[in-house]
């Protein structure tokens, strides 16, 4: 047994390369529960014209590619902000076992709010959720790029 090591501080950072680069500061690490990384990555929407494009699907799209299989069973998956529901569903497709995030997101979430995509009975699998890991740190990123916007 490993002790329990947060990678919110990548994710963190993952989304603040991606504020520089213009895109929604938002980031996300996959790692294997004994800690190492698997991939990380930022939004990159604008930069690949992509709006399936958000953190959570790159880093599942590169672990998966890294580990070569189709499914992250086991993995975790670190996100910035609370998940859309289209991130959401692919997280549960990928079998991901723990999902820790950030921020919540009442405009656009679809764990804790809205479509509550983990709650419905044609979501087959669904992933331990820790919420709240560093959300002042995450939602101070967002609001401050927000903020520059107008
Ligand atoms: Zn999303």
């Amino acid at each position: 047994m490993s002790p329990f090591r947060s990678h919110m501080q990548l994710a963190l950072d993952e989304a603040q390369a991606a504020a520089l680069r213009g895109e929604v500061p938002v980031g996300a690490v996959i790692a294997h529960p004994d800690g190492r990384v698997i991939a990380a990555a930022g939004n990159r929407t604008r930069e690949l014209n992509d709006p399936t494009a958000h953190a959570e699907m790159l880093v599942i799209r590169a672990a998966c590619a890294a580990l070569g299989q189709e499914r992250l069973t086991g993995y975790d998956l670190y996100v910035t902000l609370e998940p859309c529901p289209m991130c959401a569903m692919a997280m549960s497709h990928a079998r991901i076992a723990r999902l820790y995030y950030g921020a919540s997101d009442p405009k656009s979430g679809g764990v804790a709010q809205g479509p509550r995509v983990f709650s419905h009975a044609q979501c087959h699998h669904v992933p331990e959720i820790y919420d709240g890991l560093r959300a002042g740190d995450a939602g101070a990123l967002l609001k401050s790029f927000f903020d520059r916007l107008r």
